[in-house]
Parts: structure tokens; C-alpha cells; sequence
């Protein structure tokens, strides 16, 4: 087998790998990479990375404790603030202890926090 005739084999199955990856959701690039070096391993590669990633992705998911990325839809930690995968910046839901509550000023009615001991507009004291 010639060079030349290696490389078209090398570009179908890059082609191959790539359409299959693109139809599981995939990264096309990484494997029309792979499909262009292993060939016909890369293909069968691809396959059995979908099915594992389809898998491991609705494990994850059913547990609760991972969601799925609104920007690039990888799977991530709930907790996440920002996404490991393509660093978009996630809506996490506040936890009980951030949420800050307020009480009303007798005086001017208006609302501070209740850590703070004095009305942040009048300075009346906190009854
Ligand atoms: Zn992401
Ligand atoms: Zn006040």
C-alpha cells in the first residue's frame, strides 16, 4: 500500500470518526484526529466512547449531584460556579446561608439587613 493510498484511507476514516462524533454530540476535531491516525480503531473508538459517555452522562445526571452545562452541555459538578469544560460562568441556585434577610426600620420604614444593628438610612436602632 502506497503513501498516497494510506492517506485517503486516513481521511475516510477521519471523516467516518467525525461524523460519528458529530452525531453524539461529540468534539468532531479531536476525533477526525484520532479516526485519521488509528483508521479503522479510531471508528470503532468513537462508537464505544459515545455509547460510554451516553451512559456515564445519565449516571451522573441521575444521581443529582451533577448537571449538565447550559453553554457547551458537558456534564458538571452542581456546585459548580464556573464550567470545568468551557468556563462558562453557571446560575447556582444560592445557598441559605448567602440569602440575606432584612428588617424594617420603625422610623423611615426602610429595610436593612438584619446582621446590621442599625437602620443604614436613619440610624435608628433595630427594635
Ligand atoms: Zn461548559
Ligand atoms: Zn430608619
Amino acid at each position: 500500500m502506497g503513501i498516497t493510498s494510506l492517506l485517503v484511507w486516513s481521511i475516510v476514516f477521519a471523516a467516518i470518526s467525525a461524523i460519528i462524533a458529530n452525531n453524539r454530540g461529540l468534539p468532531v476535531g479531536k476525533w477526525a484526529a484520532i479516526g485519521f491516525i488509528l483508521g479503522p480503531i479510531g471508528v470503532i473508538w468513537v462508537l464505544v466512547t459515545a455509547k460510554d459517555e451516553a451512559v456515564q452522562e445519565a449516571k451522573s445526571l441521575s444521581t443529582g449531584k451533577f448537571k449538565k452545562c447550559p453553554f457547551c452541555a458537558e456534564v458538571i459538578k452542581k456546585e459548580a460556579s464556573v464550567c470545568k469544560h468551557c468556563g462558562g460562568q453557571q446560575a447556582s441556585a444560592p445557598s441559605p446561608s448567602a440569602q440575606k434577610t432584612y428588617w424594617v426600620c420603625g422610623k423611615c420604614n426602610e429595610t436593612t439587613e438584619t446582621a446590621k444593628k442599625i437602620c443604614w438610612n436613619c440610624g435608628a436602632p433595630k427594635v
